[in-house]
Order: C-alpha cells, then sequence, then structure tokens
C-alpha cells in the first residue's frame, strides 16, 4: 500500500504470567518490543503487560540497565530506541501474548522461540510441543521476527497479496520451515571464536546483538565499519542494537559499547576493510554494497559468511568450498563508480539553492563549490564534495527491521553451527538459504546448493589466489574433527 494509507495499529505486548521467568519467553518479549518499538508509521504506539518482579536471566535486554526486572527492562529498553513510545498496560488494538498460558486476557496472536527454532500461531496450543529448556536467543528471535512481519502486511499490503497462515514456524538449526515446532540442535553451545565481523549496519548489528545474548559464546571478534557519518537517527528504525543514546557515534564502537557485557571480547575498529590485514579464522559479511564484498573477499580468509536483505527476504551465505561453491563476489559485480567529471557534469544542471545546500553540507563556500562544478579546480570542493556525491549515487533499497534481525540471527547461528562436528545445513552442499517472509511456509525458506558464478573472477579454480584460500579453508576442516 503506499505509506499515506497504512493501517497503522497499536499493539499489546502480553507476557505470560506462567513462564515469564524463562529465557525464551524474555528473549522473545525483548525482541518483540525491540522490533515493534522501531516500526515507525506502522505501529503507532506499543503497550507492555507484564508480571512484576521477574529477574532478568543473563543478558537478555541491551539498551536497559542489567538489574532491573524484566518489566521494567523491556519498557525502558523500548523507549530508549526513541521510535514508538512504550506504555505499561494499556489494552491496545491488537494483543500478541508471549510464552504459555493461561493468559490474563485473549490474544489474537502466540509468539514463542526456544533454542533454534520459533513462531506463531492463532492458538497457544501450538506450543506445547516446542521445549522450554535453552537459553540461546535463535529462535525467540525468529519468533519475534515471523510475528513482526505479520503486524507489517496487515497493515502496509493488500489483503491477498500476502499470506498469514494460522501457524508458522522455523528452524535455524535444520533450516526447515513448518506449521508446528522443529525439533534438532543443542539446547546450548560453548564456542570459543576467532571472527571478524564487517558492517555494522542493521544485519551486523543484530549479529552482535544475538551473540551479545548467548550465554556461552566466548572469545572474541572484531568489529569494522567504515561509515564516517556514524550512527544516524534515520537508522534507528531498523539497527536492533542502537537507540538514541547512540546516534553520532561510529557504529563499530557504538556496538562494542552497548554489548560490553558480553561474554566475547570485541575488538572495534571504525576504519575502511581494505585497511586491515583481516587474520581471523572466520570472517562475517554484513556489509551492502558489492565492493565491499570484493574486498572482503580479496583477504580470503579461511570462513566466510555473507547475510544480505532484499525487500521481505534474507539471505545467509556459507562460501566455499573454494572453486565449487560461490564466493563472496560471486554474482555480486561491483557497482561503476563514476568519474569525478560525469559527476560534475550532472551538477551543471542544478540550480542556485541546490548548489547552495550541496555546499552548506560539504562546509565549503558557494563560490568553491561553483568553481569546482564549472573547472573542475579548487582541490578542497572537490575532496568534500565527490564523497558526497557518491554517497548519494546508491539509494538505500527498501528495508525493514525484522528482515535484517532474521538475516543477523541466521548468520550468527551459522557463525557457531561452523563450530559444531555435527551442525546441520548450512553445508558444502546446502550452502545457502533464503527466508522471505511474504509466505513464511513457502517451500523456497530452506537451505539449496549454490555453485559458483562461472565468470566470477575472484575464485576461478584454476588461480593461485582460489588455491591459497583452498589451503586455508580445509585448515579450518580439519581442526573440526
Ligand atoms: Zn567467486
Amino acid at each position: 500500500l503506499p505509506f499515506g494509507n497504512t493501517k497503522q495499529v497499536g499493539v499489546t505486548i502480553l507476557v505470560s504470567d506462567a513462564t515469564a521467568s524463562l529465557p525464551s519467553v524474555q528473549h522473545t518479549a525483548w525482541m518483540l518490543v525491540n522490533l515493534l518499538g522501531r516500526f515507525q508509521g506502522v505501529v503507532h504506539r506499543l503497550s507492555v503487560r507484564c508480571p512484576a518482579g521477574v529477574k532478568l536471566c543473563g543478558r537478555v535486554v541491551p539498551l536497559a540497565t542489567r538489574d532491573v526486572d524484566l518489566a521494567t527492562a523491556l519498557i525502558d529498553g523500548g523507549n530508549a530506541i526513541g521510535v514508538v513510545p512504550i506504555e505499561k498496560d494499556l489494552q491496545l488494538e491488537r494483543t500478541i501474548a508471549i510464552g504459555t498460558g493461561p493468559f490474563a486476557t485473549a490474544a489474537d496472536l502466540f509468539v514463542l522461540g526456544d533454542g533454534w527454532c520459533g513462531g506463531i500461531s492463532v492458538t497457544p496450543e501450538s506450543f506445547d510441543t516446542l521445549d522450554l529448556h535453552s537459553s540461546l536467543p535463535f529462535g525467540p528471535y525468529v519468533a519475534a521476527c515471523i510475528a513482526a512481519a505479520e503486524v507489517f502486511k496487515a497493515a502496509r499490503m493488500r489483503p491477498g497479496h500476502f499470506i498469514s497462515p494460522t501457524s508458522a514456524f522455523y528452524s535455524c538449526w535444520n533450516h526447515v520451515a513448518s506449521d508446528a515446532p522443529i525439533s534438532g540442535g543443542p539446547s546450548d553451545v560453548e564456542v570459543v571464536l576467532d571472527a571478524s565481523l564487517v558492517g555494522i549496519g542493521a544485519v551486523g548489528s543484530s549479529v552482535v546483538h544475538a551473540i551479545w545474548a548467548s550465554p556461552n559464546i566466548a572469545g572474541s571478534m572484531v568489529l569494522i565499519d567504515n561509515d564516517p557519518k556514524g550512527l544516524e537517527t534515520t537508522n534507528l528504525n531498523r539497527y536492533p542494537l542502537f537507540g538514541t543514546a547512540s546516534v553520532g557515534q561510529q557504529k563499530a564502537t557504538a556496538a562494542a559499547r552497548v554489548a560490553s557485557d558480553a561474554k566475547v571480547r570485541w575488538i572495534p575498529h571504525d576504519a575502511a576493510i581494505e585497511s586491515f590485514d583481516l587474520v581471523t579464522l572466520r570472517v562475517v559479511s554484513a556489509v551492502d554494497r558489492n565492493s565491499a564484498r570484493a574486498a572482503i573477499q580479496f583477504k580470503y580468509p579461511a570462513r566466510l559468511f555473507s547475510g544480505s536483505t532484499l525487500d521481505l527476504r534474507a539471505e545467509v551465505l556459507r562460501c566455499g568450498p573454494p572453486g565449487v561453491g560461490a564466493c563472496l563476489r560471486c554474482f555480486n559485480e561491483p557497482e561503476k563508480i563514476a568519474p569525478d567529471d560525469v559527476l560534475r557534469s550532472k551538477l551543471k544542471g542544478a540550480n542556485e539553492s541546490e548548489i547552495a545546500e550541496l555546499a552548506r553540507t560539504a562546509e565549503i563556500t558557494i563560490d568553491q563549490a561553483t568553481e569546482w562544478i564549472a573547472t573542475g579546480r579548487c582541490g578542497i570542493a572537490g575532496d568534500r564534495l565527490l564523497p558526497l556525491l557518491r554517497r548519494d549515487d546508491g539509494e538505500d533499497a527498501f528495508a525493514v527491521a525484522f528482515v535484517s534481525v532474521m538475516a543477523g540471527t541466521m548468520l550468527a547461528s551459522e557463525l557457531v553451527k561452523d563450530h559444531l562436528a555435527d551442525a546441520a545445513p548450512l553445508s558444502e552442499s546446502q550452502p545457502r538459504v533464503t527466508f522471505q517472509f511474504f509466505s513464511p511456509l513457502a517451500r523456497s525458506n530452506q537451505a539449496s546448493a549454490f555453485r559458483r558464478d562461472p565468470n566470477c573472477p575472484m575464485c576461478d579454480p584454476n588461480s593461485a589466489a582460489c588455491r591459497i584460500w583452498a589451503k586455508r579453508y580445509q585448515s579450518v576442516s580439519k581442526s573440526k574433527t
């Protein structure tokens, strides 16, 4: 629907009295508050009904102080986002219940995840077969994403243009969608990371969030992001780790600060990937430009995972095996960088007020801008204007938070699974998964084969670079067994 025709909705999130103390319920509740609390223009108001005095079970709400009870953390954390107002104990148009019953009031949707699997249902009985023993955040975050998508679809899409199943579950252990909970995967994992994460945007900050909330993921993770503008207010509707307090800060440093009490040690770098020797065993790509993907692939790390989003679809790729499965550069033609004089000649048609605005943003005088447009001379004007002009070249695609969190959650779970000898795909034969929210039970929501791009210049099996990559790749396989 056109944005002006959005059927905005107020949502009450109802947390079960009986099960509010469980990690599964707490992780699900927070991620749903976190996602709906960023839904500018879709959710006009959010309310939390949660029993008082329930102790937080570990790291659940990064945006609240750690020593408050669950109800306070959900409301304080939600309000720290600063997008949708969140109040206590109001009854709004829609009620979404989290946990298992009995519930104080009726609800139109039930949401819960545990371990690696999570989902939604219109009846609470659907969750009877879901084990509630795990402290992992993956299944709970999947559940919250599927629920947030249903709120989005009802508000923004024409009836009949999407499918709202009466129940839908997804497991990021075996990448299966079903109308009932899916078992599989250990209820806890102890992993010592030696990894890097490139791109601390919507997907990357979701990865940090999931790793932070996992009780036994230790080791170290390098965080890399070179966006000179840092976190902007307009990012808050999609970046699940950040609230207004982080606006203006560099993203890698801000993520390390918000998640500083994780078991893993963060090593933030607010600089470009090109300036690093990526020496970690595993690298996670959460960048959104193909030129950045090529720069990461150029380092040929032993293991490489990539997450991306497109409209209502999340995608995760485990790169390799080298020369057989796709690399990060495969099918990802780097964006062409427009030459300086092309950008200049585009500006020759601009009017006075457009040039004045551009000069103000670049912090140069109008005379300097005009001189540079006319002649290409004036070094300072060129240095300041060119990055601005190139930035506006690649318009941000349509994106919503639940798709980014789904991609980030699947990425984090694949990074963990790659340490486990008996893990289900993603694997060499099924290295790629896509999940689209239009129809959560679609058969295409699963892991599948993905061969390399025969025209890719970076993973040609006969190249020296690919042979080096293969050697590094195989060294990880051996240490796994
Ligand atoms: Zn390739």
